[in-house]
């Protein structure tokens, strides 16, 4: 007689090995806050650790030949196409906004849309998820680069064979990552940003959503010329996200949850600024796990005697979006603190 898949207790054991083997290998290289000779110590092992999970990178970095075309001028801001390289055959298309009627250089943000077939209209576009925020931060005075991240976009892989799952499975069997790639892509973007006269160096942020907020976690995690970050949807936990649910691939790194939780990849990035936001109607990504992370890593900036403005979250009651409300201005602010005319304060 037939067992209806919801009374098999064979499968049902797999499941309880599944959660076992949770319970027993999550989280392995946690942070240590005892001190702050401790937490770098950590900090230096666990971003080693992080680099070897993301896959192998280039040695060298290929020339970045940025192609610009200026396709709108308001007021407030000149609108640029650029296509620039990020390793030899690799182009990257991107909207760079720079403000007008402001002291240059200014404060730069690098804007991440996340698993939205859009890619970078998305993050300007005020009835998407994206809420507009790249374009905000550009009418704020900020030079914002919004690249495509790979298979979104003008990146879109083409049909044929190796479709997004062939390149994930075929990266990982082969000692890279998808996100790994796109890492690169940003490290990248961050280079492109410090080669333009408008921009101040030292005031680069980084903001995006889902994906776009996993990605903003890697890169200022590793990228120390990150001054501020802004990780929207996504820190809460692999426990009640990917280990949970079925989610995209682009969470399933080799080894990461059982080194990390988020909030150790979160720790990663400070006591540099760190702002998180979270929709309490956004099911997949828990608001009762982004709260217990900024009152974890609360303990960090309290160790290193940072202003409590240097980490903040946005709890807001929509679903998986920016909301912008708290977060645009916090960004602004922090970028600003750096201010050359303010610097010697
Ligand atoms: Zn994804």
């Amino acid at each position: 007689m037939a067992v209806k898949a919801a009374d098999n207790p064979y499968g049902r054991q797999v499941i309880g090995l599944y959660r076992s083997i949770v319970h027993q290998s999550l989280r392995q290289s946690p942070m240590t806050v005892s001190s702050r000779r401790a937490f770098l110590a950590w900090q230096r092992r666990a971003r080693a650790t992080l680099r070897r999970i993301l896959g192998s990178m280039p040695a060298t970095r290929a020339p970045l030949r940025p192609r610009r075309e200026v396709v709108e001028t308001t007021d407030r801001y000149i609108k640029e196409r650029v296509v620039y390289t990020t390793r030899p055959g690799v182009q990257v298309p991107a909207w760079l906004f720079t403000p007008r009627n402001v002291k240059l250089p200014a404060p730069a943000v690098l804007c991440l849309h996340g698993h939205s077939t859009g890619g970078k209209d998305e993050c300007i576009d005020p009835k998407s998820i994206y809420n507009a925020f790249a374009l905000r931060l550009a009418e704020r005075g900020c030079v914002v680069l919004a690249p495509d991240q790979i298979g979104f976009g003008e990146r879109k892989l083409p049909d044929g064979p190796v479709n997004y799952q062939v390149l994930t499975h075929g990266l990982n069997m082969l000692g890279h990552t998808l996100i790994g790639v796109r890492y690169y892509d940003l490290v990248r973007a961050i280079d492109l940003l410090e080669t333009l006269p408008a921009v101040d160096k030292k005031r680069i942020g980084v903001m995006g959503l889902s994906l776009g907020g996993e990605m903003t976690a890697f890169l200022s995690a590793l990228d120390p010329r990150v001054r501020a970050a802004c990780v929207c949807g996504y820190i809460t936990s692999h426990l009640h996200t990917f280990l949970d649910r079925p989610h995209c691939t682009c969470g399933h790194l080799r080894d990461l949850a059982l080194h990390f939780e988020h909030a150790d990849i979160a720790a990663l990035t400070a006591p540099r600024p760190l702002f998180l936001d979270s929709g309490t109607a956004d099911d997949s990504f828990p608001t009762a796990d982004a709260l217990a992370n900024v009152r974890e890593l609360r303990r960090i900036y309290t160790l290193f005697k940072k202003p409590k403005s240097h980490l903040g979250i946005e709890v807001h009651d929509g679903g998986h979006v920016i909301k912008c409300d708290k977060s645009i201005p916090w960004m602004l602010d922090r970028l600003n603190e750096n201010a050359p005319a303010r610097s010697n304060r």
